[in-house]
């Protein structure tokens, strides 16, 4: 569903009269959740506002390209607090779930300044104050484009690289079934304003850590097969990713890869965020919808990538998710 003119207007309105802007996004940001914060928060700045980016976790060091400026800062509830109260408007980006904001959601919501939600996640109750929501959209990146072209901004080189980054990464560098015709338009054009698709690429993936490798390399050699291969499965250990010198946030993009091999049509990966937490990341090749498995689990995400993280350790889930996917494949 696309948005409507008049949540366009609202939201222009709410840019041309306020000041101050606390932009931020979901815990462990991705490339779509940065570039958004930079896209807006630059097209604000050019219009003459005071924007402060605050984030509840630290910027992945592949993403560092947005931040030139140095605006994108690490929340902290101290240092943080006067600018969080002394906002005109909250700009919540990429997500519409508090439990996803941490620290910063709990002090937002405690306010009464207006929130206001831009987000392609679908929905699963209201969320913000004023919302400008197409979770046919690509990305979020596509909806802030979308906006500034409503508000006829221009869209600088900052602008362009912010939201190509966006678009680069939600799309998987435009192989997803959310790569539509209208996204290489947006792509086009935002390569005309100054966005060099070739650097993009490089800064983004072209520059991970030798330790972020190796921690692949052993998890391809342990990856697991369920229901005739068309579930590939594996798990990620604490004491794995600091043998091999890596982090969680190390593990962006592993769950994606086992796409590559024929059959495999559901993909789900289980990283130990501490000892009593397990992160689960699920992937479909697009014949499964496999958000609603995250959603029985108290999580959620889109169709055909979605996530959840669950209280306990990770061979207590292994066996309950992978029963659902299951389930899900045979259903
Ligand atoms: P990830 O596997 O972390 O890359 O996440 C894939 C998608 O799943 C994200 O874009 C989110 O939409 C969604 N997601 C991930 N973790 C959670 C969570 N804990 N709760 C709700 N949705 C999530
Ligand atoms: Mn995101
Ligand atoms: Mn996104």
């Amino acid at each position: 569903m696309s948005i409507n003119k008049e949540s366009f207007e609202r939201v222009k309105e709410c840019l041309h009269h306020g000041q101050r802007f606390v932009l931020t996004t979901h815990v462990n940001p991705d490339g779509d959740g940065l570039g958004s914060e930079v896209g807006l928060a630059s097209y604000l700045r050019d219009l003459g506002k005071d924007v402060f980016i605050l984030n509840v976790s630290e910027l992945p060091d592949n993403y560092d390209f947005l931040n030139t400026d140095g605006a994108i800062k690490t929340y902290n509830g101290f240092i943080h607090r006067e600018t969080i109260l002394t906002a005109d408007y909250f700009l919540i980006l990429d997500i519409s779930d508090w439990n996803r904001l941490r620290d910063i959601g709990k002090e937002i919501r405690k306010t009464d300044i207006p929130k206001i939600c831009i987000d392609h996640h679908p929905q699963s109750g209201e969320f913000g104050d004023v919302q400008l929501i197409n979770d046919q959209a690509s990305s979020t990146g596509e909806i802030i484009y979308e906006l500034i072209k409503y508000c006829d901004g221009k869209i600088t080189p900052t602008i362009a690289t912010a939201l190509y980054t966006s678009i680069l990464t939600d799309t998987g560098s435009f192989k997803f079934s959310n790569t539509s015709a209208r996204v290489f338009r947006i792509a086009g054009d935002l390569v005309e304003c100054g966005a060099s698709s070739e650097e993009i690429y490089k800064l983004v993936y072209e520059r991970q850590s030798t330790n972020k490798v190796k921690l692949f390399a052993s998890i391809l050699n342990r990856l697991r097969f369920e229901e005739n291969g068309r579930v590939a499965w594996f798990t990620i250990s604490k004491e794995s990713m600091h043998s091999h010198g890596a982090k969680l946030s190390d593990t962006e993009g592993f769950a994606d890869y086992p796409r590559v091999i024929s059959g495999v049509e559901v993909i789900v990966m289980f990283s130990e965020a501490d000892k009593s937490r397990t992160k689960v990341s699920l992937r479909s090749k697009g014949n499964y919808v496999v958000n609603g498995v995250a959603r029985k689990f108290g999580g959620g995400g889109h169709q055909y990538a979605a996530g959840v993280l669950m209280e306990g350790s990770m061979h207590q889930h292994v066996k309950s998710i992978l029963s659902e996917v299951a389930l899900l494949l045979n259903g």
